[in-house]
């Protein structure tokens, strides 16, 4: 994938993964929650960033969260002999056993997993460890308060290793419905008396609600150093570092004159005579179709003095180019390095300007683009 011989051929695009950033990342993490074990989240190809990648930077984590047993598959195939968590459980009954095989543990959601692994206990003598999950107010998974009791004491009965878990709905804000204080007094209740580990805290809880931290805490979004509100000043000072850096060049520059338009609906129409870059990464690549004209980039060595700038794209993203205003930039050229996002440019950024979050951009990196974990 990342042979030179490729990367001759290729166009210019290349999302890099560092896994330095994810184990500093991790290790912010438990600076944060030290008297908790981490579940990291890596679901959805470890938004973006790939197994290959998440397992190489995030050894050092208790263990991985995933939804695709396949993924179990694969992380047990590559060696990993940790813990594996399901996020959602089981989808078919008749995988339980292979579930079994692979060492996961098991968030039980509904009463129909409940009942799938009473039966399943019938059968044979097992270690299976569960995960059940109480829907304390954000009614989307989980079992509601009335029936949370008898489920936790029927599994109990059946001999499986008993853990609480919640979600919450609105960590990373304080103006909506449920708030987290709500959520927290609903799962103190239904689990009063009930001696086992809890797992609360996502990404944002972990961040801005101390009192959830609990046995174990599921960070997901902050491992790759992006922001769990979608802007990235709420976390520039807790120190994370971007994992992801989608990276390009210019492969053409227009001059263009004054009340010319660009690409296609001509969105953007020049106010001066300028220059205008176009960088291989499109929509096609995962670049948002939808960001508005000043999305930032990055362009390295371009401005006065060989310093790296920032400049804003003009006119509509298309399927495999992003045109950009590069009055800022008087050094750049063909073949000069662009950041999409990254480092120097947060997908966050990118993000905001494009009326999603960081954690949609990063899943939606488009297969087309090389990866190359460093
Ligand atoms: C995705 C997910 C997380 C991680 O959320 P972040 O906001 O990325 O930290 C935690 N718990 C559950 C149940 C999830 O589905």
């Amino acid at each position: 994938m990342d042979s030179s011989a490729n990367q001759l051929m290729n166009r210019p695009i290349l999302a890099s993964i560092h896994t330095a950033a994810f184990r500093h990342n991790l290790r912010r993490i438990r600076e944060l929650a030290p008297q908790s074990k981490i579940w990291s989240v890596i679901k959805a190809k470890a938004y973006g960033h790939t197994l290959e990648a998440a397992l190489a930077g995030l050894e050092s984590t208790d263990g991985f969260a995933i939804l695709d047993i396949q993924d179990a598959q694969w992380l047990r195939a590559h060696g990993w002999q940790g813990r594996i968590l399901l996020l959602e459980g089981i989808f078919q009954k008749e995988v339980l056993s292979l579930a079994e095989e692979l060492k996961c543990d098991l968030v039980v959601h509904s009463e129909l997993q409940v009942q799938w692994l009473e039966a399943y206990q019938g059968s044979s003598e097992h270690g299976l460890s569960i995960f059940l999950k109480l829907n304390s107010g954000m009614n989307r998974l989980g079992l509601r308060p009335t029936e949370y009791r008898t489920a936790f004491h029927r599994l109990h009965a059946a001999g499986y290793r008993m853990h609480h878990m919640t979600h919450f709905a609105n960590a990373d804000r304080v103006d909506r419905l449920p708030s987290v204080g709500e959520q927290m007094e609903c799962f103190q209740e239904a689990i009063a008396g009930l001696e086992a580990p809890t797992s609360l805290a996502n990404s944002a809880a972990i961040l801005w609600h101390r009192n959830t931290l609990g046995d174990w805490i599921r960070p997901g979004i902050l491992l790759y150093g992006v922001s769990p509100t979608g802007i990235y000043a709420d976390i520039v000072r807790s120190d994370f570092q971007a994992v992801m850096h989608l990276r390009s060049e210019i492969i053409d520059i227009q001059e263009i004159k004054k009340g010319e338009h660009i690409g296609y609906g001509g969105r953007y129409e020049a106010p001066e005579d300028m220059r205008i870059g176009v960088v291989a990464g499109g929509y096609a690549d995962g670049y948002p179709r939808h960001a508005a004209d000043g999305t930032p980039v990055w362009i390295e060595a371009a401005g006065d003095d060989g310093v790296g700038v920032i400049c804003p794209i003009a006119g509509q993203v298309s399927m495999d180019m992003i045109t950009v205003d590069l009055r800022n930039a008087p050094n750049a050229r063909v073949g000069s390095l662009v950041e999409l996002w990254g480092n120097e440019i947060p997908v966050d950024d990118v993000a905001q300007m494009s009326g999603t979050i960081g954690y949609e951009l990063l899943c939606a990196l488009a297969s087309r683009v090389p990866v190359k974990v460093i």
